[in-house]
């Protein structure tokens, strides 16, 4: 390779174009509000705050993430509570929340922790060629079986025309985006082909 051409490859590469967000690439976002927004949030006691760390092999102190073991930021959903635009019925309780970092917790997303641990995502356990990977799956098993987790039926207690109801409201959001989507890839067009002749 000659100089130029190493110096044009790594020009290339150091420039990176933020991610292109468009209204349709927001639609889990709303979906995980519209779940938010109805799931119930029960606050710990200190004494399961206790059992919790205890079981994650943790010191209050020094609270660390779950998945990697990085200072921990923030409780994440071990169970998550979303599936395919729609709620799982897990709910926030102490029971299906660990401490994360917040990379772990932005890479696992909606997955189910064991396959996303395992998983070659570029910011999973495994991913990140981590040395103890099993210990921690070995961990979490043990906090999953802690207790039975919450599951709700949603139509069971709202009554299927309510809870459809609220759906519906999620479509017409959805379907209302995608219409904005078209009307902004016009506007786009048409101040990129007003760039061009300037
Ligand atoms: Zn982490």
């Amino acid at each position: 390779m000659t100089d130029d051409e190493a110096r044009r490859k790594q020009l290339a590469a150091a420039f990176q174009m933020p991610s292109f967000q468009t209204m349709v690439s927001r639609k889990s976002s709303i979906t995980n509000a519209f779940v938010n927004s109805v799931i119930p949030v029960i606050p710990p006691t200190l004494e399961e705050i206790e059992q919790a760390l205890t079981l994650l092999g943790m010191d209050p102190a020094d609270v660390r993430c779950a998945y990697c073991g990085d200072k921990s930021s923030e409780w994440d959903h071990l169970r998550p509570l979303v599936l395919k635009h729609r709620p799982t019925g897990f709910i926030s309780e102490i029971a299906n929340l660990v401490p994360s970092c917040g990379k772990c917790n932005q890479s696992k997303g909606n997955s189910a922790w064991r396959a996303w641990m395992l998983s070659a995502a570029k910011h999973s356990p495994t991913g990140r060629a981590l040395a103890n990977v099993a210990e921690r799956i070995a961990r979490l098993d043990a906090y999953e079986q802690w207790r039975p987790p919450t599951k709700i039926d949603f139509e069971a207690i709202l009554g299927r025309e309510d809870w459809e109801k609220y759906w519906s409201m999620w479509e017409k959001v959805i379907a209302e985006m995608r219409q904005c989507q078209e009307v902004a890839d016009l506007l786009r067009k048409r101040i990129m082909e007003h760039l061009a002749v300037r």
